[in-house]
């Protein structure tokens, strides 16, 4: 049954690695000369590639496991507005935002919610497409992880998830006993990336997948703090947790012999030199880091009461079902012109379920602070439509050609394994 799901080409399809370093620049990619980075940049093909919008990691992470923007997936923002629950949703813009949110919710919510209610059903993932062919996928950190087999929490009080059959998330949960040591030990220090580091050497050892996500956040976690293509340290360590995989796959060349490899990240960062607390009056507004959603009914109003908001780059909206661009009270789609793929960005994050009737693009050099006030000021931050929030390294090696959006990459793994694409790619 299994190889009827798959065309011939399956049987000599390589397994494949997606490494997906968060926030992880175009140019700071382009000039690393850490080690195992290098050698696999002068590898393989590649390119500068766009993100989504809004460009924040839970909003792209599940661009890359369903293949679409938000309309497809339905995860808007870091914060929203649940209309069904009638509630706030706040995936950790910071961890004084969770507790704004409360706490034992926020982590509920980031943790299991995202993948069990709030990804759209109708979107699938590549590891529901992967896994329904017969083939075995793996996951390690990523936080859209949404797949077939259920795992219950190391944690007491978190229910089970549905992951990838190997699936490992920050020591919470695990489908394998590894040996690696506790993830979150030392974030600032690079604990995560080496958990990841640990877990990949393991899974490369036993031979144990046809594709391998994994996700490096560490780097995110500096260059929010240091600012964009300065994090050199974290790049080093998550430099030192690929070359684990290379180490346990036998070296570099049997690396490359055994696996197809996709390296990119899922959105830029910008530098941070003013912040605001972004309001309209009486209406909701979810905000964080370099994007905000407004919730109400009068569209045209609410995308108005910014016109000399300076924070505000772009207002967005849809009016008789057309995609409106606002800047200065000025209205003209052209505004969105100067972003990469900004109108299609644009109108698919409108069309998302779960957004706000407006949505914001934050100007050059201004965070919006999140929900307990917190801000990445004088570090670097991303969300907006803008080219350095967007654009993100695509690497391939053993495919024909990197894609040109993060939207691309489950079709990539799909037909890189005589997988048909069903829908959502
Ligand atoms: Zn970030």
């Amino acid at each position: 049954m299994r190889a009827c799901a798959r065309s011939p080409a399956t049987e000599v399809a390589k397994q494949a690695i997606l490494i997906l370093i968060d926030g992880l620049t175009p140019s700071m990619f382009e000039a690393t000369d850490a080690p195992t980075l290098r050698f696999l940049l002068e590898s393989g093909d590649y390119r500068r590639a766009v993100s989504t919008f809004p460009s924040l990691t839970p909003v792209c992470l599940a661009s890359v496991a369903t293949g679409g923007h938000g309309d497809v997936h339905g995860i808007p923002h870091l914060v929203w507005w649940n209309r069904d629950e009638q509630r706030l949703v706040e995936y950790g813009s910071s961890f004084a935002a969770l507790i704004a949110a409360g706490l034992g919710r926020g982590i509920r919510d980031t943790i299991v919610n995202l993948n069990e209610r709030h990804l759209l059903r109708s979107a699938e993932t590549m590891y529901e497409a992967l896994e329904d062919a017969g083939l075995t996928t793996a996951a390690i950190n990523i936080t859209t992880y949404r797949g077939r087999t259920r795992h219950s929490s190391l944690v007491p009080g978190l229910p089970p998830v549905h992951g990838p059959k190997h699936f490992f998330f920050y020591s919470v949960y695990e489908s394998d006993r590894t040996g690696a040591p506790v993830a979150w030990r030392n974030r600032a220090g690079g604990s995560i990336d080496a958990y990841a580091g640990q877990v990949g050497r393991w899974l490369v050892t036993r031979d144990a997948f046809d594709l391998l996500v994994f996700y490096l956040p560490d780097y995110d976690y500096a260059s929010h703090a240091l600012g964009p293509n300065a994090a050199h340290d974290a790049l080093v360590r998550a430099d030192a947790a690929i070359a684990a995989l290379v180490e346990a796959a036998g070296g570099r060349d049997e690396f490359l012999e055994r696996y197809a490899v996709v390296l990119c990240s899922d959105h830029g960062q910008s530098r941070i030199e003013r912040v605001v607390k972004l309001r309209s009056d009486g209406m909701l507004v979810t905000a964080s880091n370099r994007a905000a959603m407004v919730y109400g009914d009068d569209r045209r109003a609410l995308a108005a009461s910014f016109d000399e908001e300076p924070s505000v780059d772009v207002a967005m909206f849809l009016e008789d079902d057309a995609l409106v661009a606002r800047r200065g009270g000025d209205e003209d789609l052209a505004l969105l012109d100067g972003f990469p793929d900004g109108r299609a960005r644009a109108e698919a994050a409108l069309r998302n379920p779960n957004a706000g009737e407006v949505l914001v693009s934050a100007a050059r050099g201004w965070e919006f602070a999140d929900l307990a006030g917190r801000s990445h000021l004088g570090g670097g931050s991303h969300g907006s439509l803008s080219a350095e929030d967007s654009e993100v390294p695509m690497l391939t090696i053993g495919f024909d050609a990197p894609p040109a959006s993060i939207t691309e990459l489950k079709a990539l793994f799909l037909r890189h394994f005589g997988v048909a694409v069903a829908r959502a790619a």
